[in-house]
């Protein structure tokens, strides 16, 4: 128990680090968001190397539920109403050109079918209402949705994928390009200049750390502000008893289900109902939430096919549900706690270090700071 459903391929793994490299910068992380800060320091003509404790995928970006998602973490009214609506507009545009940009990188990996919000009583119905209005009166893409899912609305610019073939994809892509990428090496110290593992350094004048769970054990001046928690999932065999031909999410996004195109359904959620129990660095799944989601499973999604995987992973969120993008110490540089939705937004953010580690301006970079700053008068 623990392999998501996404780990379906071989990956042969890739050497561990041994002795000394020398680069201008080291990620530490190759998740979805290390692999994109890698390809953004390419573009930038600047020489990396990426250091993972595990594998390719093997956080978060290996074992989420796949969804793609325009915005932050909350909805669109509510960013517009915590922000102002220029920064709540100026974030969630950058976040669509971001998934349309992942689609046409990526084709095979990611299907635009658009996602439902769907509610789970009337108050949530209510709620997608003035989600609908606020993303329309900025100009963005939303529709009223009943169907045989429920009801609630339609996100036309979202889309789903396989996450770990994604990113095993962008690994190769990298290491086509002579990106050099250590698996099996844990970082053990983050000294100036200097990125320690057991088998080896990486002397480097500048390190971009894209961690989402456990952000605050590499970075523990990042604690205060970055708490790790746990998310759950199960995936089932084929199921040709039900159809659901875009993601979905329910109850505020507690519940989340998406099916495959051979039919399989992953489905994850119900954080909220072991909530203290949740908020740990550990990532094997209980027996608990488990129940939880298989009840859902059976009795709200009608599915009956066989549960065949379980699985958990680590995120880590932040009290104002904004990212983390920024330089912690003397020239090392965070990107992380995506508060649940880092498919997107952990791109934008590792990119975004990425370039502001090289001295380069970010659009992400920006507004994310108007948000931090500024409250809804921004
Ligand atoms: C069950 C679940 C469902 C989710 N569903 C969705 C979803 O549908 N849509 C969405 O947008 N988001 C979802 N998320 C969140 C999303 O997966 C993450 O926000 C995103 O993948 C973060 O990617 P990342 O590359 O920033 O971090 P990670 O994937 O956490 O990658 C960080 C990497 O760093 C490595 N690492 C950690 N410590 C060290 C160290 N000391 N030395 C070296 N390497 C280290 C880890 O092994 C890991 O591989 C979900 C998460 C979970 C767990």
């Amino acid at each position: 128990m623990n392999a998501p459903v996404w780990d379906d391929s071989a990956w042969p793994p890739l050497p561990r680090l041994e002795g000394t490299v020398r680069a201008d910068v080291c990620v530490v992380g190759l998740g979805g968001s290390g692999l994109a800060a890698l390809e953004e320091l390419q573009a930038l003509g600047v020489t990396a190397v990426g250091v993972e404790a595990r594998s390719v995928g093997a956080g978060a970006a290996g074992r989420n539920g796949g969804f793609v998602l325009a915005g932050l973490a909350k909805a669109y009214h509510e960013t517009v109403a915590q922000f102002g609506r220029a920064t709540a507009a100026a974030l969630y545009r950058l976040t669509v050109a971001e998934i349309w940009r992942q689609a046409s990188d990526q084709p095979d990996h990611l299907r635009l079918t658009g996602s439902l919000r769907l509610a789970a009583d009337a108050a949530e119905l209510a709620d997608c209402g003035r989600q609908l209005a606020a993303l329309r009166a900025d100009g963005f893409a939303a529709e009223p949705y009943a169907g045989p899912e429920g009801e609630g609305i339609l996100l036309p610019a979202d889309g789903c994928m396989q996450p770990l073939r994604r990113v095993r994809a962008r690994a190769r892509q990298l290491r086509e390009r002579r990106v050099s990428l250590y698996e099996n090496s844990p970082v053990r110290r983050l000294v100036p200049g200097a990125v320690v593992t057991d088998g080896g350094t990486v002397l480097c004048g500048t390190v971009i750390v894209a961690v989402d769970g456990r952000l605050e054990l590499i970075l523990p001046e990042l604690a205060p502000r970055v708490r790790t928690a746990r998310l759950q999932m199960l995936a089932t065999a084929p199921a040709p008893e039900v159809h659901f031909s875009r993601p979905c999410y329910w109850r505020h996004g507690y519940e989340y289900w998406q099916q495959l195109p051979d039919g399989t359904v992953a489905l994850g959620g119900f954080r909220d109902h072991a909530l203290e129990a949740e908020w740990t660095t550990a990532a094997a799944p209980t027996a608990f939430i488990q129940r939880l989601l298989e009840k859902f499973l059976r009795e709200k999604l009608r599915v009956r096919a066989p549960v065949t995987h379980r699985w958990a992973g680590a995120v880590a969120y932040t009290a104002d549900g904004l990212p983390v993008l920024e330089q912690v110490r003397d020239q090392v540089w965070a990107a992380g706690a995506y508060s649940g939705t880092g498919n997107v937004v952990g791109a934008l953010g590792a990119r975004a270090a990425a370039r502001l580690a090289c001295g380069q301006g970010s659009e992400w970079a920006d507004w994310l700071g108007r948000a931090r700053a500024g409250g809804p008068g921004s």
